[in-house]
Formats: C-alpha cells, structure tokens, sequence
C-alpha cells in the first residue's frame, strides 16, 4: 500500500506523517532545495515562510481552538512545535530553523517515508495522491491540477514582513511591553508621535512598489495579510487603527498612550532577530530601508531580511472538493494545506492532518472522516467544500463558520463566555465523534 505526498511543506509534512503511522508506505516529491518558491529559504521540510507565529493557543481563540484539536487527532507536527516555542506574549510562536530542522529529522527517519527531492510536473491520477504543493506550486504542477481540475485557478497575494537584527535597535526610543501587558514583555514596541507618525506615511506613500508581473497585474488581496502600502492607501489614519495601533501600549516611561506603535516580535530563539509585525510589503528594497529607519528607535536598523510580495494559488474547492479533501472527479486525489482555500501556518497543518488520516482510511477502505461543523476543523473543512459560494476566498479559522450554541441570552453577549461554551462544546463533539469511529 503506497500513496505520493506532493510537497514537503507544512500540510505534506503532517500528511506524510499521518500516512506513515497508518502503516502506509508514502512517496514525498519536494522540488526544494534544487527549485526554491519564491518564499522559502531552504531545502528544509515544513518552513515558515513570513510570520513565525501560529497565533493563539487560547482555547477561546478560533485558531487555539482548532489547535486543541489537532492535539486530539494526533498531530505529528503540534509537538515539534511546542519544543521549539519562542516567547510571544498570547501567541504561539516559533524558531523557525529549530522546527522545520525537527520535521526533516523526523521525516527523514520514518522507514516508510522516502523522500523523492525533485519537482512534480503532473499528477498520476492512477496512484492515492495528496498534492499539497502550496500557495507557490511550481508552474508545470499548476497547469497538471488546473488540466485535472477542468476549473479555472484563481490568485490572490501575501506579502512578507522585514525582519531586524536586535542589537541595532535603539533603546532609548524602543521599549519592552505586551499589549495590556498580557504575559511577559516579549515584544519591542517603537512609539511616534504626530509628527513622526506623518513623516512616516508620507514616506511610505510616496515609495515606489516593485512592478507586478502581467499575470499579478489583477492581485486579490487576502484582508488579513495586506501590505502596509495598500493599507496606507486606504487613508492616513488607517494605519494607526491597524498594524500600527498604540492601544494597550502605555509608555511606562512617559505614561502616555502614544499616536502610532510599530511592534517587534521575537523571530529566532536566541533573541537575535525580530519582525516588524503586520508589515508586509512590496516595496522596493532601497525604500524600505528609508521606510524602517525613519521609525523612532530604528534609525540604524540592520534588516536581515526584506519585505516581498508573492502568488498565491488555491483552488476552487467549493467545485472540487468534498469536505474530506477528497477530490470529487477522482477518489485516488486528495488536496491538503494553503492550496484548498484553508489560510494560514494552523490551518494548513490541520488540513494536512485530515487528508493524512483520511487517505489512509480510503486505502484501507474505510468511510472518510468527515468532521461534525460544531468543530472548528469540520466547520472550516464544510466552508471550503460548501457548493453555495458565489465568490469563494481563503478562510482561517473563525467563530462565524461555527453553528451558534444555545444558551441565556445574557452569556451569548459576553464573547469570551460564548467562545467558551463553543470551544467546550467543539471538543466534547470531537471526543464523541472518535468514539464512534
Ligand atoms: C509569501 C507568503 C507569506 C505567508 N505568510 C503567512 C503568515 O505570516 N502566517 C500564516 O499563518 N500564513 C502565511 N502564509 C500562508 C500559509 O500559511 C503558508 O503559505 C503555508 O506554508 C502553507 O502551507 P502548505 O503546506 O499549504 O504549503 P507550503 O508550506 O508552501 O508547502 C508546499 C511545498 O510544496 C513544494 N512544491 C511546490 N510545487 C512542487 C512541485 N511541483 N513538486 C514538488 N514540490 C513542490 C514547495 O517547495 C513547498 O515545500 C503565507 C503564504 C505566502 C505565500
């Protein structure tokens, strides 16, 4: 028994995994280090390409929630990721290096996986397949899935945020503080009052952006990773009610809530590095830098790394896919991660995780899983397969896709206490759920 895995990123890597511990013996094609994306850095498995944070572990939190349960169904990846936590204040974060060097390692030591280092220019419908070949699918794949598919692909676009060498930032402007002080001080926050904050946008909308390829001209963007500059074009004070808040971050020094904050969160275990959280950008690099050192307290910033923008394919699952991932032509063809129209680091994982377990059980000939909606996995897994969209757009894990819990009108207005009760609820469903399988 044998299935192919296309792709080694975050999805494959879980799926792989999910297959190995059923007993089946898995093909993995990864087309890195020889052929990069764009994005990634290495030829390593499982890379995180922009962020190094997952978000919340929060129960509460959609994307804790569907966290917890992954832990449930066994992920393979969620333990290498809480060894190689950095501190992040509310969020899970990561050294990126250290986890996707344990996810090689695992994976390279699985006797049932043997990993095959080239590109996959078309799928073999014949073979139990899971292409999960990401948001940057090399293009002779792409056309494969879009031939297969018989449905046009649609594009949108992310963009990756600077990352900055700690020890050439300057401390007599920076400070340490969480947001209402949640947690420890483990971000670096760079205030600006009125004037600096105007100095700044003036720069960043007069900065010239790198040109678009013909193909990108059409860019759809994803609301939740949006560059700074195509937020800034929205208005002058957009950036402060976004990225760039100073809501919760009291100045200890000064006592004062400040007009604009740009934040820093810890980017490498040993502290070294840091991102510039929520600024993502296209613009061009010499810019950039002109941008980031006009921040009070960046003024010598040694960036390490450049903001870029991406592609970023997905397919149509409402037309292709059922809610088991499982391709709807073709039962030997499963779709897993970024690709399916499921956004994020979380949510590619948990869609690898259940197209690992629900290959498995198609090769043993066993009914897929296909998850209740009162999870956050299955909600998310019944939105993407959902036939009725009109115009379908990737989705993280959300409250708004879960159906609505009964109780007293009165606890459903306070939000932390309803989340409570659809996270208590999400996971006594999934227990009995696995119950009965
Ligand atoms: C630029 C960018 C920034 C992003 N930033 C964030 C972020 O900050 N936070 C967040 O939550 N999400 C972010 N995302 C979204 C998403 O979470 C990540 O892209 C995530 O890595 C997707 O996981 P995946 O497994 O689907 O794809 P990937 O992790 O990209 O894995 C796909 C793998 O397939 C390989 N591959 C591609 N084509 C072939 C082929 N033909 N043959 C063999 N191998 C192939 C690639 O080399 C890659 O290793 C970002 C996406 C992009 C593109």
């Amino acid at each position: 028994m044998k299935a192919i895995v296309i792709g080694a990123g975050l999805a494959g890597s879980e799926a792989a995994l999910q297959l190995a511990k059923q007993g089946i013996y898995v093909d993995l094609y990864e087309m890195r280090p020889d052929k990069q994306t764009g994005a990634h850095k290495t030829g390593n498995f499982a890379e995180f390409v922009c962020s190094n944070s997952l978000g919340s572990y929060d129960i509460t939190n959609a994307s804790g929630l569907l966290k917890h349960e992954m832990e449930f169904l066994g992920s393979e990846l969620m333990p290498l990721i809480m060894e190689s936590q950095v501190p992040a204040g509310g969020a899970l974060a990561i050294d990126r290096v250290l986890f996707s060097k344990k996810v090689t390692d695992k994976i390279l030591s699985n006797p049932l996986i043997k990993v095959i280092r080239q590109e996959v220019n078309s799928i073999n419908t014949d073979i139990p397949t899971i292409i999960s070949s990401g948001p940057l699918t090399s293009e002779s794949l792409s056309k494969s899935i879009k031939e297969f598919l018989g449905e046009n692909y649609l594009y949108f676009f992310d963009a990756i945020a600077p990352i900055i060498e700690k020890n050439s930032i300057n401390f007599d402007k920076a400070f340490y503080l969480n947001r209402y002080n949640k947690g420890n001080k483990d971000y670096i926050n760079c205030p600006m009052n009125k004037e600096e904050y105007e100095n700044f946008y003036n720069i960043l909308i007069n900065s010239p952006k790198i040109e678009l390829k013909s193909f990108e001209k059409n860019a759809k963007f994803f609301e939740g990773c949006l560059p700074i500059e195509v937020i800034a074009s929205r208005g002058v004070d957009s950036l402060r009610f976004g990225p760039l808040k100073p809501v919760g971050l009291i100045d200890e020094r000064t006592g004062i809530t400040n007009y604009a904050v740009v934040q820093l969160r810890q980017d490498d275990k040993q502290a070294n590095l840091y991102n510039l959280v929520g600024f993502q950008t296209n613009l061009k690099w010499g810019s950039q830098k002109e941008l980031i050192q006009s921040i009070p307290g960046l003024e010598n910033a040694n960036i390490v790394r450049y903001g870029v923008m991406h592609r970023n394919t997905f397919i149509n699952s409402p037309k292709t896919l059922n809610s088991a991932l499982q391709s709807r032509k073709n039962p030997n063809i499963f779709f897993a991660g970024q690709i399916t129209g499921t956004e994020g680091y979380t949510e590619s994982i948990a869609s690898g995780l259940l197209a690992g377990i629900n290959m498995a059980r198609y090769i043993n000939n066993k009914p897929l899983l296909k998850l209740p909606n009162e999870t956050m996995l299955g909600a998310l897994m019944s939105y993407i397969a959902y036939e009725g969209h009109t115009s379908f757009q990737p989705i993280n894990s959300n409250w708004g896709i879960m159906p609505p819990v009964n109780a007293d009108k009165k606890i459903l207005k306070n939000k932390k206490l309803k989340n409570e009760l659809l996270a208590d609820r999400a996971i006594e469903t999934l227990k009995n759920f696995l119950n009965t399988i």
